[in-house]
């Protein structure tokens, strides 16, 4: 009798190169059928913009895997039953996936994989995408790292992530597979209103648009990465974020790419890649990071709640034009530079006093990288009660990070049409000028009134 085909079962690893589980099936010279489950029951459901890069993440992995005859199966609700069903329905020898180092992922992988095994197929797990082991990867007395100099130290005096692995060369296609479901039904892309036209301008999802940006990158802006990085107005990062959280390129690839180039550029790459990965060890650790703050004391911080303030807040309208750019930014392309997001999220936090869930809330909903891990680690980062955090009594001033990082003001007027006309002197500080620009909002607080309420606030929870 011919053994049948194996299923390799894709996650937030959609690409064919360095894919141990593919490259596994792929070498067991058996026919191959790759399935994918929308799950919205044992993780956090992806935001809106998430679901609208999945949507084209899954289309361009359903082309790439189609060159080889291999169908891509789509199947919505509990991978515990789906998945057993699919093998049996498939007459499947093994299922193939790699590892999630989340929790509730890798708890529910172990009950599939125990299914699995029961009917008398095979599952075999490969190594996910983190660099490192967070099972492993402890301090010198055996705990896990909460401060990331020393971690990112742990980091490079480990042994070097494995070698990517290249994309299969051959595959065999099945001569029968079970049906999918059509992606069309799975509602991922906006209907009416179509707020994505702007994500569709900026992104490209897939595999192959993830190693064109990763490699211009590499390219154009690695060797100023230093200089430019905190820069908004410029290309200065490489955007590969949202092709990261889908796995359309391996943290693997895009560190072994970097380091290849050398230097002090790559390295200080290489060290924000480690944020990537030190947020997931502490994940890994404090699966409720997106709730709870890591320092207790911060669940008595006095959070104002005030709809009317977030709202202005989220539309761009708080009157201070860095954070009004980063969030118009976010709501066009579903992206924000790293420096606007700390100064835009501190803003939230700090000036209006709102509580970080409800920030990292809306950028896990409009965030085409919303990230289990990074997300909420940076908010928690910010309001200064995470691990490492930014100490609470540092509050960014909106107009000096605007004078320092976007000096010239290109990246205001690039999001605010109503401060185009302003010199650079005023483009931070327009109400300096009464009617200067009578379509922009005046400050909501005023930044020193603020600044005292908010330590007021955090020397009473120190009590
Ligand atoms: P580059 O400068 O080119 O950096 C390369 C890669 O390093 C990034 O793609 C990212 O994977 C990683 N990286 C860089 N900085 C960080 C960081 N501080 N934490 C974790 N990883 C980092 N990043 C996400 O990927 N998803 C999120 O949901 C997310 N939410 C954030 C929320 C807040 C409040 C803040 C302050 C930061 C957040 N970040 C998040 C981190 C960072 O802003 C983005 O990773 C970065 O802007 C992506 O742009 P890039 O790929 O051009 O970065």
């Amino acid at each position: 009798m011919a053994a049948g085909p194996v299923l390799v079962w894709f996650r937030d690893d959609l690409r064919l190169a360095d894919h141990p589980a593919l490259a596994a099936a792929a070498k067991s010279r058996r026919a191959v059928i790759a399935v994918y489950i929308l799950d919205e029951s044992t993780e956090r459901p992806p935001g809106g913009a998430a679901r609208w890069w999945l949507a084209g993440s899954l289309e361009a992995l359903e082309r790439d895997l189609a060159r080889h005859g291999v169908p891509l199966v789509l199947r919505r609700g509990s991978p515990e039953t789906i998945i057993p069903a699919l093998a049996q329905e498939a007459g499947a020898s093994a299922v193939h996936w790699n590892r999630r180092n989340r929790v509730a992922a890798a708890a529910l992988d172990d009950r599939v994989a125990t299914a699995l095994r029961r009917a008398g197929v095979a599952a075999e797990i490969g190594p996910g995408d983190l660099l490192f082991d967070p099972a492993t990867l402890l301090s010198g007395s055996g705990a896990p790292y909460r401060v990331f100099t020393p971690f990112w130290r742990a980091c490079q005096a480990s042994s070097p992530p494995p070698t990517p692995i290249a994309a299969p060369r051959r595959l065999i296609a099945p001569e029968t597979s079970p049906e999918s479901e059509r992606l069309q039904d799975w509602g991922l892309r906006p209907g009416r209103p179509d707020w994505a036209g702007g994500l569709r301008a900026a992104w490209t999802p897939g595999e192959r648009a993830a190693r064109k940006r990763l490699r211009r990158f590499l390219a154009t802006s690695l060797a100023s990465y230093r200089r430019r990085r905190d820069l908004p107005a410029e290309p200065g990062t490489s955007g590969i974020s949202p092709h990261l959280r889908w796995g359309e390129i391996s943290l693997r690839q895009a560190w072994h790419a970097a380091e290849e180039q050398g230097g002090k550029d790559a390295e200080s790459f290489l060290r924000e890649l480690a944020w990537r990965e030190f947020a997931a060890h502490v994940l890994w650790r404090e699966p409720d990071l997106a709730e709870r703050p890591l320092r207790r004391e911060f669940s008595a911080m006095p959070w104002r709640h005030d709809a009317a303030a977030l709202r202005a807040w989220e539309r761009g309208r708080t009157g201070y034009p860095l954070v009004d750019a980063g969030m118009r930014e976010l709501w066009a392309t579903g992206y924000m530079h790293n420096r606007v997001r700390m100064a835009a999220a501190s803003f939230l936090v700090k000036h209006l006093m709102l509580p970080w869930q409800a920030g990292e809330a809306w950028f896990w909903d409009t965030l085409v990288d919303a990230d289990p891990a990074s997300n909420p680690f940076n908010w928690q980062w910010v309001a200064g009660c995470g691990v490492d955090a930014a100490p609470y009594f540092r509050i960014f001033n909106p107009i000096l990070q605007g004078r320092k990082f976007d000096p010239a003001g290109a990246y205001v007027r690039r999001w605010i049409p109503e401060l185009a006309m302003l010199p650079a002197r005023l483009v931070h500080t327009p109400w300096q000028i009464p009617d200067a620009a009578p379509d922009y909002p005046p400050p909501i607080v005023e930044h020193g009134a603020a600044r005292r309420r908010a330590l007021a606030a955090w020397t009473a929870i120190r009590r």
